[in-house]
């Protein structure tokens, strides 16, 4: 088929982030309400000319040191950061260094979505990217924030589509 293609994304985020929810929501345009992700959840997202193979690793700080093993063959990360939460930020910040950080995690496209918008209080997603030194620190990885509402799917396909034109 013309154009068509295929790629792996990760998508990793604290616990309580929003991770399953916005893959349900992706997939199922509805919201499941589940259990919080001890493994993984895997599902295919066709969008566009692109199939993307999407993993929701569990984010609870036990299950952390297994995200290495979802690493390889990873076009992007999708990390998800509960913008409503300034108290873990810092936590999220750590964890996101130390996976882009990995070997095998240097050449990803990053999609930061700063979830939870609709909260009153939550950081917008400039704050967000002002708070993780995004500019800063990134200076050969393609990246991007968007802000996101897992619970509407607000900002989720401007987000898929960043990742869609910025990968081969
Ligand atoms: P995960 O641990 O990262 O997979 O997080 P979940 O998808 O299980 O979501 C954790 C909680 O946050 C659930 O109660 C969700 O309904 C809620 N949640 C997820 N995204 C949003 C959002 O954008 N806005 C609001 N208000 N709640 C959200």
């Amino acid at each position: 088929l013309f154009g068509s293609r295929e790629m792996k994304i990760l998508m990793l985020g604290l616990d309580n982030a929003g991770k399953t929810t916005i893959l349900y929501k992706l997939k199922l345009n509805k919201i499941k309400t589940s259990a919080p992700t001890v493994g993984f959840n895997v599902e295919t997202v066709a969008f566009r000319n692109v199939k993307f193979n999407m993993w929701d690793v569990g984010g609870q700080e036990r299950l952390r040191p297994l995200w290495r093993h979802y690493f390889p063959a990873t076009t992007a990360l999708i990390f998800v950061i509960d913008s409503h939460d300034r108290d873990r930020l810092n936590e999220a910040k750590e964890e996101l260094y130390s996976i882009i950080g990995e070997k095998e995690m240097e050449d990803v496209v990053l999609l930061v979505l700063a979830n939870k918008q609709d909260l009153r209080g939550a950081l917008k997603p400039l704050e967000v990217s002002n708070y993780l030194q995004l500019g800063e620190n990134l200076k050969n990885q393609l990246w991007c924030i968007v802000g996101s509402n897992a619970l509407t799917g607000q900002g989720l396909v401007e987000g898929l589509s960043w990742i869609a034109n910025n990968t081969k």
